[in-house]
């Protein structure tokens, strides 16, 4: 028997969401969500395949990560999707930060997952959460490829001069700091699919990604590489994110500290957790923000208008970068359903030949499609990003 299937893990520090994808015809046989692990409220959301019943809840503690793997382990195996089934080709894992070092999806061995490790300092947050998953799930299957797949990855195509930042160059490359990027597993999906709408080769094409979900960033891809990148360092950097700031003067961090006498930690915290449109209106979701801007409330419409005036910036610049653009592709949970924040996002930008179409920018779908008027110099997409689907075909790709 052919393995055909792949299980795409995304470890977070408190949950775990998967899918169980069958590559034959890239269709999904199990979806589902471990959160709050280690609390005595842990859940698990599990939607087993077309035919095998309703979505399944569990409520209870899940102490960690191990605990979190082995329930999901036993729901796929109530399905008859048991991770011992010789259909698993390998287990594809959502790794954060891959430096400068990974550009491709990896097979993880002892000295894959050590380098993971020693970029722990760049990502606090995020890699000691995806290194756990990768152990519990090598624990689980040893026999078995797990595959890394880096958000990093396919920003590593940007020249020296989009990458680096204009700071002592022994002090930069000593603590490797430098802009990384994040989403790129969205950005690479996103991209690509956005040629295939217009009937191209992605080596034809240059887009310009706005991937705006509770987290967001741009990108500008030429040719199918990506040659800027809004995130940096870090996933603080660039767009108006739901409570992440983007974009500010890195004074103010030192002026916070002497003038209001705060920390390091809670000045990381506000930056990342306290700002943004949370720290602008209260709201960081745009479905509320929109609600209160139709009952006139002026904090809700500034922050909606910060968040497109960043947005338009960074538009003008990656078209700069770029020179010649032939599409705009919204994507992510804002990107991809919120109407007023397209249609902003592009007013007044005919001059460029960007403009939406409002009959076509209404529409409502899950599909990738266009929302520029016929015959627009530059092509406007939404295209549904699927991270899930293009770590699973990246993994499977490597392994078969
Ligand atoms: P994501 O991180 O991609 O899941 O995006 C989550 C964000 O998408 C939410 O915080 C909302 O701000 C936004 N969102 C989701 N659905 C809608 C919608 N129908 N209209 C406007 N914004 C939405």
């Amino acid at each position: 028997m052919t393995a055909t299937r792949v299980l795409v893990l995304n470890s977070g520090s408190s949950s775990v969401k998967y899918q169980l994808l069958d590559m034959r015809d890239s269709s999904r046989l199990a979806v589902g969500l471990v959160e709050r692990i280690g609390e005595a409220t842990s859940r698990l959301v599990h939607t087993p395949p077309e035919g095998g019943g309703g979505r399944r809840e569990r409520s209870g503690p899940i102490a960690d990560h191990d605990a979190a793997l082995k329930a999901v382990a036993d729901e796929l195996a109530h399905d008859g999707l048991g991770l011992d089934s010789p259909e698993l080709a390998a287990i594809g894992h959502r790794v954060v930060h891959g430096g400068l070092r990974f550009s491709a999806p990896t097979v993880v061995t002892d000295e894959v997952l050590a380098e993971i490790e020693r970029l722990v300092p760049v990502a606090p947050l995020h890699n000691p959460a995806n290194i756990t998953g990768i152990r519990t799930a090598q624990a689980l299957r040893p026999d078995l490829p797990q595959v890394a797949v880096f958000d990093t990855a396919f920003h590593t195509t940007m020249p020296e001069a989009a990458a680096r930042y204009a700071i002592d160059v022994d002090t930069a490359d000593a603590h490797r700091i430098r802009r990384y990027g994040f989403h790129g597993t969205s950005h690479a999906y996103v991209s690509r699919a956005t040629a295939a709408l217009l009937g191209k080769d992605p080596s034809e094409v240059n887009v310009i990604v706005l991937h705006l979900g509770n987290g967001a960033s741009a990108s500008a891809v030429a040719g199918g590489r990506c040659v800027e990148t809004s995130m940096g360092l870090t996933p603080l950097e660039g767009l108006v994110m739901g409570t992440r700031s983007g974009d500010i003067d890195p004074a103010v961090t030192f002026h916070l500290e002497r003038v209001a006498g705060m920390s390091t930690d809670e000045i990381d915290a506000l930056l990342n957790k306290k700002s943004g449109l949370v720290g602008l209106c209260g709201d960081n979701d745009m479905r509320e923000i929109h609600r209160r801007m139709e009952e006139g409330d002026e904090r809700a419409r500034l922050a909606f208008d910060i968040y497109v005036h960043r947005l338009k910036k960074y538009i003008g610049a990656y078209y700069a970068i770029l020179g010649r653009v032939d599409a705009v592709a919204f994507t992510a949970g804002v990107g991809e359903n919120a109407v007023p924040v397209r249609e902003a996002a592009l007013a007044d930008m005919e001059g460029l030949g960007l403009a939406v179409d409002t009959g076509l920018n209404a529409v409502r779908s899950g599909e990738a499609r266009l929302i520029s008027p016929e015959g627009a110099r530059v092509a406007v997409a939404v295209v549904p990003t699927d991270e899930e689907l293009e770590i699973a075909r990246q993994t499977f790709e490597l392994v078969m």
